[in-house]
């Protein structure tokens, strides 16, 4: 048995953080592999070092003094290392010296802001007695800043095999064919440890945050919303994308090829089995008729009337290549006889709006855009397949109307069972809220 576990900054926030993912590593001889972000807000600290770091690079960029900042950072460390007693084991004075030089040198801002990371698991290498591995030898992207995997496969297969069998690496950085550092986008540690866990065959991908796995919808609109205790690869995609804050949105993707399970679990809830998600869903396991709900804000629907448009052939073509050249991606596309309707996220089209109707009103007549702002997706994430999908359809249609929420949009999602509803913003937390009412009580 085989594990790669990643720790996320609040797991890493003091020393006794350190200390209780120790404990984590001491229960369970398979987490070999571990994958650190850099330290996180606690009680005592109200700053992540990564925000710290890009506060730096901001006043550097400006020629404004960044001291005060990065003495915050400084301490963090130096705290750390010296509770847990690794002070003599991990030269800070000399890494510090090293920051500074690279700043000197203008390495940029991937360099300074991987920096967290680095010096979380080069502590936490000295702490457990793991080796350290640095990310940039082992994710490595290639000229377009995509991971390339096969180096990189390669890389933490070699990594790993000429270490002593238990390594800690830095997440959310790697490097570029010429060997500068580039970052992940936020939170990309996530995505470190899911392709250190496919690389290297593991058994199980655990990601230790500060939750106890993924509930069925944001606590801060459902009161005490149930926990999920599996989901599906493909419905933690849907959930996360419709606005479900749990993993980074590319973590599947490495994972799921290979059907390694991630388990979604918390340090300030050890023993709590979390979430897993993998190919087996909670509608299967749980009778439960959804697995969870999410919302999105921030939509717009443009409706755009040409008699006959079903009918032409080419119009669709036309459509598609305006918004390709304008860089707008399309969620949704609904069509009627007469009409169809494009869902675009409103940040797109917002600055191009007058162009695009423009453009609509070029391929279907003039008049014939109508442009609906202010929309939220709601999704019913996972519903149950087997013949109940009429009954889903009409609890939340009902749900939703006793409540006098107009429904703006109704689309399923084609391959996995999804039931997504576009609501006005400002009725957004309250369908959910009625959703789940209907769904769970
Ligand atoms: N430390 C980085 C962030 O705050 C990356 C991570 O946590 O995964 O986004």
């Amino acid at each position: 048995m085989l594990k790669t576990v990643k720790f996320g900054g609040s797991s890493l926030a003091d020393a006794e953080r350190f200390a209780n993912i120790k404990h984590i590593i001491e229960l369970d001889p398979s987490r070999r592999i571990m994958v650190v972000s850099a330290p996180g807000k606690s009680k005592a600290y109200r700053h992540k070092i990564t925000d710290l770091l890009y506060l730096c690079n901001e006043h550097i960029k400006y020629k404004v003094d960044y001291s005060e900042f990065f003495s915050m950072i400084e301490t963090r460390y130096r705290d750390i290392a010296n509770t847990l007693g690794i002070a003599d084991k991990v030269d800070l004075d000399y890494e510090f010296a090293e920051i500074h030089r690279g700043i000197e040198e203008k390495r940029g801002t991937n360099y300074l802001v991987s920096r967290g990371e680095y010096l979380c698991a080069k502590l936490m290498a000295a702490y457990l007695g793991y080796d350290f591995v640095d990310a940039s030898n082992v994710i490595i992207f290639d000229y377009r800043g995509n991971i390339d995997f096969n180096k990189t496969n390669n890389a933490l297969v070699n990594a790993f095999k000429a270490s002593g069998g238990r390594i800690v690496i830095p997440g959310f950085y790697g490097s570029m064919p010429g060997g500068a550092i580039q970052l992940m986008t936020r939170g990309g540690s996530d995505v470190t440890g899911a392709i250190a866990a496919a690389a290297l065959d593991c058994d199980m991908y655990e990601n230790w945050t500060d939750v106890a796995g993924i509930l069925m919808a944001d606590p801060e609109v459902v009161k005490n919303p149930l926990p999920i205790s599996h989901i599906t690869y493909s419905q933690l995609r849907d959930m996360t994308y419709m606005g479900a804050k749990v993993l980074h949105e590319e973590t599947v993707l490495a994972v799921r090829e290979k059907n390694i399970p991630i388990n979604i679990r918390s340090t300030l809830d050890i023993h709590n089995p979390g979430t897993v998600i993998s190919s087996e869903s909670e509608v299967a396991l749980s009778g439960r008729m959804i697995t969870g709900l999410a919302g999105r804000k921030n939509y717009t629907i443009i409706s755009v009337a040409k008699n006959h448009v079903s009918a032409e052939i080419g119009v669709i073509r036309q459509v598609v290549e305006t918004c390709e050249k304008m860089d707008i991606q399309v969620e949704n596309m609904l069509f009627g006889i007469d009409c169809f309707s494009l869902v675009v996220r409103s940040e797109q089209v917002a600055a191009n709006m007058y162009n695009f109707v423009a453009a609509m009103e070029q391929i279907c007549g003039e008049n014939s855009v109508k442009i609906r702002e202010n929309i939220s997706l709601v999704a019913a994430v996972g519903c149950r397949a087997e013949g109940s999908r009429a009954g889903i359809y009409s609890k939340m249609l009902d749900a939703l109307a006793e409540q006098d929420i107009r429904i703006r949009i109704v689309t399923q999602g084609p391959e996995e069972a999804n039931i997504v509803i576009g609501v006005d913003d400002k009725r957004c937390d309250d369908a959910i809220r009625v959703l789940y009412r209907a769904f769970v009580g």
